[in-house]
């Protein structure tokens, strides 16, 4: 994988620092609101230090959104948490192939071919698809497995437009999810999730909750709501308002800021 997004020094790691394979790579979903049996897979949320130092970026069109990310706090904060999801990211820079393969074998096991109805695998409980090259590893894999349906939240709005839109695999739901910089690229109409200060103002705006199953993700109508999580301080910088309408206003401000620095873009000398 190259780009930007990339972290910094991850050229390649020794293989004497290659991290523990666990057996099994997707975890079962513990959550009130998974009303069935949902497996996930993990990466650690937004930027931080791998433990040999590199750095890294697993959200890179996160806005306001990281400011208020409940996986940037309590249980996922926990060492073992992060380092589990830390492996998780180093695996997939370090071996994309070996993870790719992995990924699609495991995907055979007959615990994600349950009798009845389908098995459902959220790709992402945190992190994103963080590069073009991992996103495309992942349509291949959704492909490898027709029988199992995956879905996703994102705000890689201009990569998923470009890449998954004209082509979705049929066992890939996804659906993009304000407080991103890519917000303005959402184009009405599309499947999203905003959050909610709570379940009052979802409803109010005309929403549908999230709330009862978490496979509303993948089945729910266009436009669903997430009600924000009871962490205090979070709640507290949210105030009434929802993750779009915040962004909107960090990206007026920025405007704003630019604007003063530069003068109106309409004045500005125009580029050969
Ligand atoms: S994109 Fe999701 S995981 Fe990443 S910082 Fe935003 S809320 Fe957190």
């Amino acid at each position: 994988m190259t780009n930007a997004s990339k972290p910094e020094t991850a050229e390649s790691a020794p293989a004497s620092n290659a991290s523990p394979r666990p057996r099994f790579l997707l975890r079962e979903m513990r959550s009130s609101c998974a009303t069935q049996r949902i497996w996930k897979w993990t990466l650690p949320a937004f930027a931080g230090r791998l433990p040999d130092g590199r750095t890294y970026n697993t959200c890179p069109s996160a806005g306001i959104c990281k400011d208020l990310c409940y996986a940037r706090t309590g249980t996922f904060r926990f060492s073992n948490v992060l380092r589990a999801h830390q492996n998780n990211l180093q695996y997939v820079l370090d071996e994309p192939q070996a993870w790719e393969e992995q990924m699609t074998e495991e995907l055979k096991h007959p615990r994600y071919h349950p009798k009845g109805s389908p098995a459902h695998v959220r790709v992402h409980d945190s992190g994103d698809f963080f590069h073009e090259d991992y996103l495309e590893a992942w349509l291949r894999i959704f492909r490898a497995t027709p029988d199992v349906v995956f879905y996703s939240y994102t705000k890689m709005v201009e990569l998923f437009e470009r890449r998954v839109r004209p082509d979705p695999p049929a066992n890939f739901r996804y659906r993009y999810s304000y407080g991103g910089t890519q917000d303005e690229l959402i184009v009405p109409g599309r499947n999203h999730a905003d959050v909610f200060p709570d379940e009052e103002s979802l409803e109010a705006a005309g929403y549908t909750s999230q709330a009862p199953s978490d496979l509303r993700g993948a089945y729910g109508p266009e436009t669903l709501g997430i009600p924000a999580n009871n962490i205090a301080q979070y709640k507290r910088r949210q105030g009434s308002s929802t993750f779009r309408a915040l962004q909107r206003a960090a990206n007026a401000e920025k405007r704003a800021r630019q604007e003063k620095r530069n003068g109106p873009a309409s004045r500005r000398p125009k580029a050969d």
